[in-house]
């Protein structure tokens, strides 16, 4: 079975009767991916999405047409290493700590076997040589070979970070952020599609932001399932979610315009004549680990589109370091890089008094 152009995520479910049921909705759909982690949904070690997609799965009938992903990480969800907190699946730092968290979601999903299992928010250098070193992350997995098939890595460092991890070669899947105003990792999606490694793109509506505008929310996912070698995370809540998406996958091949055209369309959306970062990321690396392109996204709903959504998103994800736009020093490196001549520092200062004011 091969991974179809929609994977269910399973991180936003309200309780077991929404998952369960938004999840076989989705296996009827023919969505035949389902990306979960033991710390999505979770208050007990029986509350949570692994409980919950095991408890959507316990069919033979919709067991037989899923495929299941798992994972945990040496970090802790954020850029540091984690402290050890197995329930939820975060500083993993051992082979047995590794196999401990592996057979937890195992017991929890009620599977023998995972279809495929990934090395997990794994942003920096660290992270990942944490995995693979002696007795670690890595040699815990390869214990257990007889029981996962396929190995990815879930990120959001920045394009040369995540090249190099890619060519370690151990990776046959790569879990990225990439949505229609966030394409700063674009040089990574096409080292991909060279190399043979499946892109699953992750916040395919920034966050759910792009939902709060119909038209943005279409496009958002229409651009991505443009998009050859790519599939699109979509985290659902509820049925009506999944009949959407199903919705776009079957009116895909009559629906007239190329990711390009896609792309116009937003930008017009967008109004403003004044020029305005595209998020194309060349202005990185910035000495403050800032992603000037994915705050400036942000901004630019926030400010041309007069989305509150957008501010609220940007502020909910301040855990991510390349969002901490407060951060930066003017130091105008980004200035110096950027193709498209925009005077960033003055770009950003407005950004930061529109989003953190
Ligand atoms: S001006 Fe700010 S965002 Fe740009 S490189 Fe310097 S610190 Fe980073
Ligand atoms: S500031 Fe310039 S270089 Fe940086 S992401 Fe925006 S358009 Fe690209």
């Amino acid at each position: 079975m091969q991974p179809g152009k929609i994977i269910v995520g399973a991180m936003r479910f309200a309780d077991e009767a929404a998952a369960v049921a938004a999840v076989r909705r989705a296996i009827d759909y023919g969505f035949n991916y389902v990306d979960t982690s033991p710390c999505y949904c979770y208050t007990s070690d029986e509350v949570n999405s692994e409980r919950w997609v095991g408890k959507a799965i316990d069919h033979p009938d919709y067991r037989a047409r899923v495929m299941i992903s798992a994972k945990c990480a040496t970090g802790n969800g954020g850029f540091g290493l984690g402290e050890f907190e197995g329930r939820k699946g975060f500083g993993v730092r051992t082979a047995a700590q590794f196999t401990e968290v592996f057979d937890q979601s195992r017991r929890r999903l009620g599977v023998e076997r995972f279809d495929y299992y990934h090395l997990w928010t794994t942003h920096t250098k660290e992270q990942f040589d944490e995995a693979f070193k002696k007795g670690g992350w890595y040699d815990g997995l390869l214990s257990r070979r007889d029981q996962w098939g396929t190995l990815g890595i879930t990120t959001h460092a920045d394009n040369d970070t995540i090249i190099r991890f890619l060519e370690s070669g151990k990776f046959k899947t790569v879990t990225l952020p990439l949505n229609v105003i966030n394409r700063v990792r674009m040089r990574t999606v096409e080292y991909c599609r060279e190399n043979g490694i499946a892109v699953i793109a992750m916040n395919p509506l920034a966050g759910g932001f792009l939902a709060a505008d119909n038209r943005l929310k279409e496009l958002a996912l229409r651009y991505l399932m443009r998009l050859d070698n790519v599939h699109v995370l979509v985290g659902f809540q509820t049925v009506e979610h999944v009949e959407y998406a199903g919705w776009i996958r079957d009116t895909m091949p009559r629906y007239g315009k190329s990711a390009g055209e896609i792309l116009a369309e937003v930008d017009s959306l967008i109004d403003a004549q004044e020029p305005r970062c595209t998020a194309c990321g060349y202005c990185l690396p910035c000495p403050q680990d800032i992603t000037v392109g994915a705050c400036l996204s942000y901004y630019n709903i926030y400010h041309y589109m007069g989305l509150e959504s957008a501010k609220k998103a940007f502020r909910d994800k301040q855990w991510e370091d390349g969002l901490r736009l407060d951060r930066c020093v003017a130091c105008g490196q980004c200035e110096s890089r950027c193709p498209n001549g925009l005077p960033v520092v003055s770009i950003i200062e407005k950004a930061k008094e529109a989003l953190y004011g």
